[in-house]
């Protein structure tokens, strides 16, 4: 179990940034682009992402949900962005984990960063899929290299 000042911590990062998420507009640049639908809570997703040499140089997201589906989109956008492609795949393994209770979170602190704030919601499976759902999304625009992004 956590502590709970630290609990008081985490809460207050999700609080933040759902109420002013990071990265949160459509992208012009953008070479990869999925959409990401929770049919369970009703949160919605777009991810935009511009890679260029394997790096994530730039990414983005859209969409309304819940506070725990927002949080965690704000906060992937602030992880990934920089990292290599197969960083960012290697990181939504680590949070998977995370959230389904198979990596200790007190162990995956230091190396996942502000994400830990997330592990709390393995005790709430359907939140899980609320704070999976950007991920999945992510992954799924990098997966999708051949995809024309339109400009409506
Ligand atoms: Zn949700």
């Amino acid at each position: 179990m956590l502590d709970p000042e630290l609990r008081d911590l985490y809460q207050e990062v999700i609080l933040d940034h759902n109420k002013s998420p990071r990265n949160f507009k459509k992208l012009e640049t953008a070479n990869r682009t999925a959409e990401g639908y929770n049919p369970l809570c009703g949160d919605k997703i777009d991810i935009f992402i511009d890679v260029e040499d394997g790096v994530v140089k730039n990414i983005s997201f859209q969409g309304s949900g819940c506070a725990i589906s927002k949080a965690s989109a704000s906060l992937m956008s602030t992880i990934v962005k920089g990292k290599t492609v197969e960083e960012a795949k290697s990181l939504f393994e680590k949070f998977h984990n995370l959230i389904t209770g198979k990596l200790d979170e007190n162990a995956s602190i230091e190396e996942l960063g502000k994400l830990a704030v997330l592990a709390g919601v393995k005790e709430f499976p359907v939140r899980v899929k609320c704070a999976s759902l950007a991920w999945h999304t992510m992954l799924t625009a990098l997966k999708n290299e051949n995809k024309t992004v339109t400009t409506e």
